[in-house]
């Protein structure tokens, strides 16, 4: 599994969350500033996304703080 980056605005470590009861499905998220993602469909995808996110301020705009 990829290592997740810190959280592209305020830098602190994001949590994983997943909703496997109800779908198979995964976010990450940031308890510091409220940043969060679209869900995906699997991990992998989350943490790719996330790390993109991180290393391009442009996506970044999907966060909603
Ligand atoms: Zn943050």
């Amino acid at each position: 599994m990829e290592k997740l980056k810190p959280c592209p605005f305020c830098g602190s470590r994001p949590f994983i969350e997943d909703d496997s009861c109800y779908n198979a499905s995964w976010h990450i998220f940031c308890p510091n500033c409220g940043c969060s993602q679209k869900w995906n469909q699997d991990i992998e995808t989350a943490i790719e996304n996330w790390n993109m996110r991180a290393e391009h301020k442009k996506a970044a705009q999907e966060c909603n703080p």
